[in-house]
């Protein structure tokens, strides 16, 4: 069994998520349920994110509804755009997400953003056919991901959102004008999001129904490099990854080396750094991977991935986007509201861009070190120490206490127990 398999299991086994109406056979994937454990490892994950991204950097948290109105989704370009590539059997009718399928068959790596023709013509090159029948398939057609709904008797249009931003978007101007805003202006928030995923695998990878942390920076296009709270991250060792290599830098670096576009961009990473430093991830197995531009969101004109490094290869744990002012300005123009704000520092009038930080809280992060059994159960669950009174506890009056993120033993005097633990969990605390 693979260890991505093993950390499956365990997750189920030990309550931190199982699936979503496991008792009924009509279940469907991509739904998931955090168990007792689980819901404590994401609230410690909350508390961390609200701590050292949120309070840090001064933003405002706001919790916004998760049905949106159509026109919501009309501005964002979620209508026309947020779609996957499919691949139906002209024959038994089964679907297929194209992109994925033809990756799958072919080896071939085709892009989500890839052109439909690109597609077909792929399709007929390999004369890739349906698994189930072996029928050809029709041309490659679009699936929108956004799950519908009809509000009232008169079933009016609205969505379940697909990304929790677009309240914050929406929310923008008044959250600007209630709370005295000024530039840059991070709002955060934690919410559901939904998307009609094509075929989500068994996992926590791919979900249709979960929780994202994401975090909107409002700035001024014309301030980007003038960032005051720069100076305190300039020295934070970024790892940049540009599609070939790999290059270790300081935050000031990458921007001399034109690796990073401005220092907004640069401060923002740099929190990012540290709070998954804070969360105990191994740093060393972690990138910021720039976006190529056929990788890029629809909405995207600069994109950074942070990712980890695990035993089923590189994931995604936070999208970072230079969104510009696509959002504002396409809500602006659909809702007809000045999103304009004055810029306190200069008394300039501007319709700010937007830098997201855009994480799931699902992605988890596998470990492949051994844990000695005996104190594997509690360790699994994240219990950070673990104290044994064995026989040699009756003879000195000491105790062993294991470490669960060293797995290193020292005996403590039964007495010395509650300084001991004064001592240890005064550092930072850390995510297991
Ligand atoms: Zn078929």
């Amino acid at each position: 069994m693979s260890n991505y398999e093993e950390i499956m299991k365990l997750a189920l086994e030990r309550g931190f998520y199982f699936p979503s109406c496991e008792i009924y056979a009509d279940a469907p994937a991509g739904f998931w349920e955090y168990g007792p454990t689980g819901v404590g490892l994401k609230n410690k994950f909350i508390d961390l994110w609200r701590r050292e991204l949120v309070r840090r950097d001064g933003m405002l948290e706001i919790d916004g509804c998760q049905i949106m109105s159509k026109s919501v989704f009309v501005a964002s370009g979620h209508l026309d755009n947020f779609t996957d590539p499919i691949i139906k059997c002209s024959n038994c009718k089964s679907t297929f997400r194209a992109d994925r399928y033809i990756a799958e068959r072919t080896g071939e790596n085709i892009s989500e953003r890839s052109d439909d023709l690109n597609m077909d013509a792929t399709i007929k090159k390999y004369d890739l056919r349906c698994p189930n029948c072996n029928g050809t398939f029709e041309k490659v057609n679009r699936f929108n991901m956004m799950f519908g709904l009809g509000i009232g008797p008169n079933a009016d249009p609205a969505y379940l959102r697909p990304e929790t931003c677009q309240t914050i978007f929406v929310d923008f101007g008044r959250v600007f004008k209630t709370m005295r805003g000024k530039l840059p202006l991070g709002i955060a928030q934690i919410g559901k999001s939904f998307r009609n995923e094509i075929s989500p695998r068994q996992s926590l990878l791919r979900l249709r129904e979960f929780y994202q942390a994401e975090i909107e920076v409002f700035c001024n296009p014309y301030k980007l490099d003038d960032l005051q709270q720069f100076q305190d991250v300039k020295d934070t060792v970024l790892n940049l990854y540009d599609g070939t290599s790999n290059v270790e830098v300081t935050a000031d670096e990458g921007l001399t080396k034109s690796l990073l576009p401005n220092k907004l961009v640069a401060y923002y990473l740099c929190l990012l750094n540290e709070f998954y430093a804070k969360t105990g991830i191994d740093m060393k197995r972690t990138r910021f991977r720039r976006l190529s531009d056929d990788e890029k969101a629809f909405y995207s004109s600069i994109g950074f991935d942070f990712e980890v490094e695990t035993s089923v290869g590189w994931l995604e744990l936070v999208a970072c986007n230079y969104r510009s002012d696509y959002d504002l300005r396409r809500h602006a123009l659909t809702s007809k509201h000045n999103l304009e704000v004055i810029d306190p520092s200069d008394n300039s009038k501007v319709l700010p861009h937007v830098f997201e930080l855009s994480m799931g809280i699902e992605s988890f992060y596998d470990d492949s070190g051994s844990i000695g059994r005996r104190y594997r159960r509690l360790e699994e669950i994240g219990v950070p120490f673990v104290v044994t009174a064995d026989k040699t506890t009756m003879e000195d009056d000491t105790v062993t206490v294991r470490y669960r993120d060293s797995m290193q033993q020292e005996r403590v005097k039964v007495s010395a127990l509650v300084q001991f633990f004064r001592n240890a969990l005064s550092t930072e605390p850390k995510i297991g």
